[in-house]
């Protein structure tokens, strides 16, 4: 089934995924005369980023999340179709969902990453990573529910082991949530209970690297490890973590029983990628040409996440300023064509990245600025409060920061699903 639509001569653009690649393409092509059709299978923009701030309960999912239909609506030539994109036939130029397909005159793919555990799926299920606003209200409540468990029992070392929490992979993914754990046990959860004491949970980060924020400079990586330390988390680079099973985890052979495990030490690309014929990367990434266009295929883009694109010998990495960059390049090029001229070669611009690890602490770096701590800080929020999408949003969020950060209060402490604690009964609790 094809959804229906009138017959046109005006080129369609088809773009799937509605995340900052996405986005930004439908708003380049605003004043460009094609039809777009915007698919995502969710009916909303996710504000990735402050994902980990739902999972520690600093923010709901409505504070970073806009419906699609709202951020589009003043865009007369585009509609948006909520659906899933099983497959892409570039042969026949036509994207295939569930039961439907449509043609494109363009496609524009911005599907991103998912949770990859390289060749570990067993664990998917024991160790949510955080890519979706599922992942993180999962992470909330394995966290939130671990204090609850831990609440029920008497004996202290097994308090201990039901309150060790193992972060896998020390990116900025893992370094903001382990800080943000840690924060919120010593910040929140020491007024919470009367059996737990904040001091017998432990936060442990694993990096099988040599350093936490693999792609920073050594420098202002330690930097950043000091910092998250100071919060209390352990930090154990060159360590992996080598078993996860419903009664614990290892790191390098050493058991912890009860732990409760976080990935985010994988990301892989959106499996459509493999349908369109183009060389993949390792991380399942599509290696594109110049111009963000897969080899041979002048009409299909890929960009954001999914793209892999080398400029001055490094790969560009997949953050949201690449994403939205990319999307523009691509609205350009189909101008260009619409208007009989040739296309120019994308051009990254570097604005540098900046990476929290708790209040008040973070790096940053800007060209060949580095700052770290309180005001790598101020300059993290700010980034964040700009580029969140709606203003609705930003005040909701400016609003729970303060409450959060100045108050010291997290509203969100809420666990999804009822629970009933593992006990017998033959234990008397006094
Ligand atoms: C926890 C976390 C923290 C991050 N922090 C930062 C940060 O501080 N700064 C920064 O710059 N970047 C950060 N990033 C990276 C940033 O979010 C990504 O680079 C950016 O989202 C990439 O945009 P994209 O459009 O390529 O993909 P996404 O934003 O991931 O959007 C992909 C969209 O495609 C949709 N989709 C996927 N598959 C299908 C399908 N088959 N059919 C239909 N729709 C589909 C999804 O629902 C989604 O809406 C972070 C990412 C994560 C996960």
């Amino acid at each position: 089934m094809t959804p229906p639509e009138a017959p046109s001569p005006v080129p369609h653009v088809v773009v799937v995924g509605g995340g900052f690649g996405g986005l930004a393409a439908v708003k380049a092509l605003r004043r460009v005369p094609v039809r777009i059709t915007l698919i995502d299978r969710r009916n909303f923009h996710l504000f990735q980023p402050l994902l980990y701030e739902v999972a520690t309960a600093t923010l709901s999912p409505a504070d970073i999340t806009e419906p699609l239909r709202t951020l589009v609506k003043s865009r007369g030539n585009c509609r948006v179709l909520m659906g899933e994109v099983t497959r892409v036939d570039v042969e026949e130029q036509r994207i295939i969902l569930r039961a439907e397909q449509i043609s494109y005159d363009y496609l524009v793919l911005a599907t991103g990453f998912r949770n990859h555990y390289r060749g570990n799926d067993a664990w998917a299920p024991l160790a949510p990573g955080l890519k979706t606003i599922e992942d993180s209200l999962e992470i909330r409540a394995r966290f939130l529910r671990a204090f609850e468990q831990a609440e029920w029992e008497l004996d202290e070392s097994r308090r201990r082991e039901m309150l060790t929490f193992i972060v896998v992979g020390a990116g900025s993914t893992g370094m903001e949530l382990a800080g943000a754990l840690s924060e919120t046990v010593r910040r929140v959860m020491n007024h919470d209970f009367r059996t737990v004491r904040p001091e017998e949970a432990r936060i442990i980060l694993v990096e099988m690297s040599a350093q936490v924020l693999p792609g920073l400079p050594p420098n202002l990586a330690e930097r950043a490890r000091k910092q998250i330390e100071d919060l209390g988390v352990e930090v154990r680079t060159e360590a992996r973590l080598t078993e996860l099973n419903g009664d614990g985890a290892a790191i390098d052979g050493k058991r912890f029983p009860r732990a409760t495990v976080f990935w985010a030490a994988g990301v892989r690309g959106t499996r459509v990628a493999e349908d369109l014929g183009a060389p993949l990367d390792r991380a399942g990434r599509v290696v594109v040409d110049p111009d963000c266009t897969v080899p041979g295929r002048r009409e299909v883009f890929v960009i954001g996440d999914l793209a892999r694109f080398e400029q001055d010998g490094r790969v560009v990495t997949g953050v949201a300023p690449a994403a939205i960059q990319m999307a523009r390049h691509a609205a350009r090029c189909i101008r260009r064509d619409l208007d009989g001229k040739s296309r120019k070669p994308f051009e990254y611009f570097d604005k540098g990245m900046a990476a929290t690890i708790g209040r008040s602490a973070a790096v940053a770096r800007a060209g060949r600025v580095q700052v770290s701590g309180f005001p790598a800080w101020v300059v993290w929020v700010v980034l964040h409060l700009i580029y969140l999408v709606g203003f609705r949003n930003r005040v909701s969020v400016a609003v729970q920061w303060f409450t959060a950060w100045v108050l010291g209060k997290k509203g969100v402490r809420l666990i999804g699903e009822p629970w009933v604690p593992a006990t017998d009964g033959s234990e008397e609790i006094t």
